[in-house]
C-alpha cells in the first residue's frame, strides 16, 4: 500500500502564522497587563481596585499619589466611584465605614469640603455619618466637633444646651455626652458587662440581676462587719493599699462594699422610714444606679476617728490612693457632674491606669470615662 503524506497546504500554514501572532500579541498584552497589576499591588492597592484603576485609565494619577487607603477603597466600591469626585477621595483620611465612599459622595453633594468630612467621619461610625448626612449642611461643625470626644448623633442636643446656658463647647459637649440635659435616672443607660471601667452614675444603671463577675466575701478583719462582699480584683488592690497603709501606722476599715440591687431596696426603704422622702431623693441613688451594685466601690472609715474626713487616713488616702487604682469619686469639685455631694468616704476602684491619670489631671471619672471610654 503506498503511504500518503499529508502536505499542509500553503494557505493553512499562513493561518497558523496568523494565529501565532494574535497569541504573542495576547500574551504580550497579558504579561503588560499583569505587570501594571503588580505596579499598583505593590504600591499597596488591591487586586480589586487595581483591577478598576486600570480600566478606568487612571493608572498614571494613582502612580503620582502613592498609597492612599481612600482611593483604594473608592476603586473597590465600584458601584458608589464618582470620577469627578476622585480628588476628594484623596484627602479624605481613610476611616473603616462600610459605606465611606457613598458617604463621600453624600457629604460633598450637601456642599462640605473635605475638611468637614475628615471632622464628621472622625465623630461617628458608619450610621451614625449617615443619619448626620440626611439633614442639611449644619452650622457650628467645627465649633462642637473640634473636641475630640463630641458625637454627631447628639449635635442637636449640643446646640439646645448651649442656647440655654451659654456653656462653652467643651462643657456643653461633656455634659450632653453626659446625658446631663436629661432628668436624673430618667431615660438612662443600661450597663449590662462588668468592668473595672465601667461607669454607674444617675444615668447609667444596672438591671436587677446584675452582679459583679468575681464576687467574693472580704475577710472579716479589713471589714466593720463580716459578710461583706467584693470584686475579687477591687479587693486584691484594696488589701494591698490597707496593708501598705497599716506599714505605716494609719487603720482602714470597709463599713460597705458591694451592695446588690436588693440591698438598695432596702437601704433606700430604711432611710425612708428614718428621714424622709426628701433626704432618700437627695442622698441615696436608686436601686441600679448605685456604684455600690458594681462591687467596684467602698465607703472606708478611720479605724481612730468617726468622721473620716478628719481622719490622717483620709489625708493619706488623698495622697497614695491611686497608687492602688482607687479614686475618690464623689468630691466636692465633682458634684456638677457626678450629680452626687462630696462623700470623702467614698472610693472606687478604676485600675492603676485610670487612676493615676485622674489623679494627675485631677479630672472626674466621667471626664476621664467620656474622654478616653465611651466608644
Ligand atoms: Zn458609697
Amino acid at each position: 500500500m503506498q503511504k500518503k503524506r499529508v502536505k499542509v497546504k500553503p494557505k493553512a500554514l499562513s493561518i497558523f502564522k496568523i494565529l501565532g501572532v494574535i497569541l504573542c500579541v495576547f500574551l504580550g498584552l497579558f504579561l503588560f497587563y499583569l505587570k501594571q497589576i503588580n505596579d499598583l499591588t505593590k504600591l499597596g492597592y488591591s487586586k480589586e481596585a487595581s483591577k478598576n484603576i486600570l480600566f478606568s485609565f487612571k493608572k498614571d494619577y494613582v502612580t503620582k499619589i502613592g498609597p492612599n487607603k481612600t482611593i483604594n477603597k473608592a476603586f473597590e466600591s465600584k458601584k458608589d466611584y464618582i470620577e469627578d469626585n476622585l480628588d476628594n477621595y484623596r484627602k479624605v483620611k481613610f476611616v473603616k465605614h462600610k459605606d465611606l465612599i457613598a458617604n463621600i459622595n453624600k457629604a460633598l453633594e450637601k456642599g462640605y469640603k473635605t475638611n468637614d468630612i475628615n471632622i464628621i467621619f472622625a465623630h461617628g461610625d458608619n450610621d451614625s455619618v449617615k443619619r448626620f448626612l440626611k439633614r442639611d449642611k449644619v452650622k457650628y461643625l467645627e465649633e462642637f466637633f473640634t473636641v475630640e470626644y463630641a458625637k454627631l448623633d447628639n449635635y442637636d442636643r449640643y446646640l439646645a444646651y448651649e442656647d440655654d446656658t451659654g456653656e462653652d463647647e467643651e462643657t456643653t459637649v461633656l455634659y450632653i455626652n453626659l446625658d446631663m440635659d436629661k432628668e436624673d435616672y430618667a431615660d438612662a443607660k443600661l450597663v449590662e458587662k462588668f468592668s473595672v471601667d465601667m461607669l454607674v452614675n444617675k444615668h447609667r444603671n444596672l438591671s436587677e440581676d446584675f452582679e459583679p463577675t468575681d464576687l467574693m466575701t472580704i475577710p472579716k478583719e479589713y471589714a466593720s462587719e463580716s459578710d461583706l462582699q467584693s470584686s475579687r480584683i477591687a479587693f486584691n488592690a484594696y488589701k494591698e493599699m490597707s496593708d501598705a497603709a497599716e506599714k505605716e501606722g494609719y487603720g482602714l476599715v470597709i463599713n460597705s462594699a458591694y451592695r446588690s440591687y436588693q440591698d438598695q431596696v432596702d437601704l433606700s426603704e430604711d432611710y425612708l422610714k428614718w428621714y424622709g422622702q426628701s433626704y432618700v431623693d437627695k442622698y441615696v441613688a436608686k436601686p441600679g444606679f448605685s456604684e455600690h451594685q458594681t462591687g467596684l466601690a467602698y465607703d472606708i472609715g478611720s479605724r481612730s476617728v468617726n468622721v473620716f474626713a478628719n481622719s490622717k487616713e483620709y489625708t493619706w488616702m488623698q495622697e497614695n490612693a491611686y497608687k492602688y487604682g482607687f479614686i475618690e469619686r464623689f468630691t466636692l469639685r465633682w458634684e456638677p457632674i457626678t450629680g452626687f455631694r462630696k462623700e470623702p468616704w467614698h472610693y472606687r476602684y478604676v485600675g492603676k491606669e485610670i487612676a493615676k491619670y485622674i489623679h494627675e489631671n485631677k479630672i472626674s471619672f466621667e471626664e476621664y470615662y467620656m474622654i478616653f471610654l465611651d466608644k
